[in-house]
Parts: C-alpha cells; sequence; structure tokens
C-alpha cells in the first residue's frame, strides 16, 4: 500500500496504517477512523486528549498505536449479513458493531453471532470464514441477547462507538456520580481493598449473568462482597486516568434507566466540560523561587509567601507543598523546626529528635512524609503508568466459547461475604 500510495504523491515517511487504509478507500482518515474502526469505542471515554476529535491528525500517535486495535478477541460475524451483504454488495464485509465486548448477537437479524478465532480473520472477507466460523451453542449466549441489561450495555456501547469526540472522563465521573450519591455508593478511593458501604461493582455483579460477566471481566462475578475492583468503582473517583470503555458502559446501565438517558447526559456534560475553564488553563502559578526565599525567610511558616501572594493561600500551600516544604508552625512552645533540625541536620533519631521540638514522633513522621512530595509524585505516577490499576483481576476476559456455565445461570447466589 506504502509503495502504490507513493506512486502518486509524496507521503509522509511515517504514514500510518490506518492513513493508508483510508487512501485505499478514497475516504478521509478522520472519517475512515470513525466509521470503520472501533476507536471511538474504545476512545469513547478518556482522560488523553479528549478535546480532539477521533482520527484527528494533530495526534497522529494515536492513529499509530491505536486505531487498528480491536476492541475484544476474536472476530464475530453474522451469516444472515454475510449472505445479504454478498447479494446486495457483491462481497460480505465485518460490522464494527460485531465486534464489541459482550455483543453476542446480530440486532438486525436477531441471530447469533458465530466467531472466527484466527489472529488473521480480518484479513480477508467474512464470507470466507464462514464455513469454519464456531457457533455460540451455549445457552447464556442465547439468553444474553434478550438480557435487558445486557440490550442497555450494548446499546451505550453502540452510542459510545457513534460518537465524533471522547467524552472527558470528568464529565463521565460527573455524570456518574450523581446516582451513585443518591444510591449511597463509595465514591472516593482509599486504600483499602474491601469496605462496607454498597459498591458500584457489586451493583454491576449482580445486575449481569456471571457467564457474560467472566468475556468483560474476569472475577468480576464471583468477587466477595465489598471487594473493591478500582477499574468498576473507580469510575466513580477517577478523574485523571479513565477506566475501559465497558466499565463506564456498565456503571451507566446499572446507574440510569436507559442508554438514551446515560448517553444524552454523558454529552451534555462533555460539552459543558469543553467550555469551562480547566485546571491547565488557569494563569501561571506562582513563582516557585520567591515563594520558597519567603519561606525560608519566615523559618518554615507561610505566614509572609500567604501576606505577599494577596489571598491565594491555598494556591502557596499547594505550590510549598509541592517541592516538598511543609510548614513548621505549631503552637504551645512546641517546636517542629527545632525537631526537623535535630532529625535532618543533626541526625539524631526519631525520637530523640522528636523530644527535642517537644512533638510527637507520629507529627514529627508526618513532616518528613510531606517533605517527600515530590518522591511520592513520582511514585504515584509509577502506579499510574502500570495501566488500569485492579485488584481482582489481570486475567484476559474469557472466549465466550470457553465460559463454562455454572449450576445457578445467573447473578451471584452464593458469594462468600468479605471480611475486613
Ligand atoms: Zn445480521
Amino acid at each position: 500500500m506504502t509503495r502504490w500510495a507513493r506512486r502518486h504523491e509524496n507521503i509522509q515517511e511515517d504514514i500510518t496504517c490506518v492513513e493508508l487504509l483510508s487512501r485505499v478507500a478514497g475516504i478521509e482518515p478522520v472519517s475512515f477512523v470513525r466509521q470503520h474502526t472501533t476507536l471511538p469505542f474504545r476512545r469513547g471515554i478518556t482522560s488523553y486528549q479528549h478535546s480532539l476529535e477521533h482520527g484527528s491528525p494533530a495526534n497522529r500517535q494515536i492513529l499509530r498505536l491505536s486505531a487498528m486495535r480491536v476492541a475484544r478477541q476474536g472476530a464475530y460475524l453474522c451469516e444472515d449479513c454475510v449472505k445479504s451483504d454478498q447479494v446486495t454488495l457483491g462481497r460480505s464485509y465485518w460490522r464494527r458493531a460485531h465486534q464489541l465486548p459482550g455483543i453476542y448477537w446480530c440486532a438486525k437479524h436477531r441471530l447469533t453471532l458465530r466467531l472466527v478465532e484466527a489472529e488473521d480473520a480480518f484479513l480477508a472477507a467474512p464470507s470466507a470464514w464462514l464455513p469454519e466460523s464456531q457457533e455460540l451453542g451455549q445457552p447464556w449466549v442465547q439468553t444474553s441477547s434478550r438480557h435487558p441489561m445486557i440490550e442497555r450495555f450494548a446499546q451505550v456501547c453502540l452510542g459510545l462507538l457513534d460518537t465524533r469526540k471522547p467524552i472527558a472522563v470528568r464529565a463521565a465521573r460527573n455524570v456518574l456520580q450523581v446516582p451513585a450519591r443518591q444510591a449511597g455508593l463509595r465514591m472516593h478511593a482509599s486504600g483499602k481493598k474491601t469496605c462496607t458501604e454498597p459498591l458500584l461493582s457489586d451493583r454491576i455483579a449482580s445486575a449481569f449473568p456471571s457467564e457474560w460477566l467472566e468475556t468483560i471481566l474476569p472475577g468480576l462475578a464471583s468477587k466477595p462482597t465489598g471487594a473493591i475492583v478500582s477499574q468498576v468503582d473507580g469510575v466513580l473517583w477517577m478523574s485523571n486516568s479513565a477506566s475501559s470503555s465497558v466499565a463506564y458502559a456498565m456503571a451507566a446501565c446499572v446507574l440510569f434507566g436507559s442508554a438514551d438517558e446515560a448517553l444524552r447526559k454523558f454529552m451534555a456534560a462533555d460539552k459543558n466540560h469543553a467550555i469551562t475553564p480547566q485546571k491547565d488553563a488557569a494563569p501561571a502559578g506562582p513563582d516557585v523561587d520567591a515563594l520558597r526565599a519567603l519561606y525560608i525567610k519566615g523559618r518554615g511558616s507561610y505566614g509572609l509567601a500567604n501576606r505577599s501572594s494577596g489571598g491565594g493561600q491555598y494556591r502557596v500551600r499547594k505550590c510549598l507543598g509541592e517541592i516538598g516544604l511543609p510548614t513548621m508552625a505549631l503552637k504551645g512552645g512546641r517546636s517542629m523546626l527545632t525537631a526537623a533540625r535535630a532529625l535532618l541536620l543533626e541526625e539524631l533519631d526519631l525520637m530523640e529528635s522528636a523530644q527535642a521540638g517537644g512533638v510527637t514522633e507520629g507529627e514529627l513522621l508526618e513532616l518528613i512524609r510531606r517533605t517527600a512530595a515530590p518522591l511520592i509524585a513520582a511514585l504515584k505516577e509509577m502506579d499510574t503508568a502500570d495501566a488500569t490499576p485492579g485488584r481482582v483481576t489481570r486475567r484476559r476476559p474469557s472466549m465466550p466459547n470457553c465460559v463454562k456455565s455454572p449450576r445457578a445461570t445467573s447473578g451471584r447466589t452464593r458469594r462468600q461475604e468479605a471480611t475486613s
């Protein structure tokens, strides 16, 4: 394709695969990505460059790394679609709507999809694979198409597939928080693995059939009640990184009465989000060097810095906190400054240093933790770089033909309770 394209025009050295495909198809890359890839679904809700339209040439790295990826393992086809394509169009096409997670039926023909597991399935037309495609005959697959929650899930996913641009993760979070708050669900992160408050992940686990969930988020259906699953429960609090589109879609299903309502609210919130000035657009922060000089002059107190900043006390605290300079202010003749000097300059041990300043060891330790702000920030970045946080599962979703039905056919009938 590259050779063919070069023959006609001067194309960029680093042209991406999806751009080549769009040239061959004679479609603008933006339209090609929007109409012929699953990228709009996979990037349906994101924190990263959410203002860029799907397929935008402004970030070709996204096109290079993400445009050609699949939304789920395996290739799925509808036998009736293949046949009708051949009659009406002369050849059959893979349908995007059939390649989304959790979708096992053709909405048009009300027919269960067939699975092709070959890695190179999409290199040939679906008609070529028809003879060796597998029928998904398990009863749960058959009933999933009629399950009201799965039907709602499919509509949300199709709505995301149809988006022109991603929905900002903060907008989606804000929308989901409203019904979640009403339902009393846990809405904040903590270092704990379990909690006693109702969890979104538990709501989802009871709302969807367990076999179907196994093909979406393995382990979710069998997790103990009260065990926090950050990639699911986190959709209610994550604002700087997004979970997967399926997590947001499932959350939308259990928190809203219909897919339409959820999608409409997501879009409206995203529109507002786009016109509200964001933190990034805030004017330049205070001069760090100047604040540091005032901190030293004030011997560890924020007073001077606060007075010079003209009322921006929050920003002073944030700015000095970020470079590891906590306030040393203490009342009642106790001196954190003396304790810090004893520990860090005279190198006494923690207990002696605390005694020197008349503070407790706990207070001194807390101060030291705050001086470690740059390291803490780096540690947090390391954690978010480890892809999606997750405690319940790192497993790949199961293929539908490998999911065995337990005796109970849906929901969580005999769940173990978490001990916290
Ligand atoms: Zn069909």
